[in-house]
């Protein structure tokens, strides 16, 4: 039996102004993600995405007063509603150091995970939400978000 697959993939752009805005967008994706979710952020130093997960944290509901940079811890965990989100930041990694840290056993066991510098890491998901920030002078920043959705096209 032959299986035809189609992959759209629903694009928004947003500008934000100021970081408050940021959080608020990354809410909005919070909430609206699920267990085995992973959210891949690309965009300069200093673009948001930390921000943006900020308010991943809150949308999952859980404190985003804990979000910072994970720079220095590899991961950091927020325990949500029924999920844990796992923040991560790949920017000084090797990718040797990238392999090493298990993400794929994390996104397997069934926990959200948002992925800062995601082009870091060759082995990252096809099927991810990616998040795109970037600056557009002083408070403003442009955040383009692709959904991925595989859908099952009958079969002919
Ligand atoms: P990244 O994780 O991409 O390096 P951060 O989220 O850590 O970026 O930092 C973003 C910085 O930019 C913060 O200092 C924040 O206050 C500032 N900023 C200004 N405007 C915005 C905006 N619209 N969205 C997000 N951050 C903003
Ligand atoms: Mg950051």
């Amino acid at each position: 039996m032959t299986e035809r697959y189609a992959r759209s993939a629903p694009v928004a752009v947003q500008e934000t102004v100021g970081e408050s805005q940021t959080e608020a967008a990354g809410e909005s994706l919070g909430r609206s993600l699920r267990a085995g979710s992973v959210v891949l952020l690309y965009g300069d130093l200093g673009a948001g995405k930390t921000a943006f997960v900020r308010g991943m944290a809150r949308g999952v509901g859980a404190d985003a007063d804990e979000v910072s940079s994970p720079t220095f811890t590899l991961i950091q965990e927020y325990a949500g509603r029924g999920c844990i989100l796992h923040h991560v930041d790949l920017y000084r990694l090797e990718p040797a150091e990238i392999d090493d840290l298990g993400l794929d056993d994390l996104i397997a066991a069934r926990g959200v995970v948002a992925i800062e510098w995601a082009e870091r890491w060759n082995g990252r998901p096809t099927d991810a939400v990616e998040v795109w920030l970037e600056h557009l002078g002083e408070d403003r920043r442009r955040i383009t978000t692709i959904l991925p959705t595989i859908q099952q096209l009958p079969v002919t």
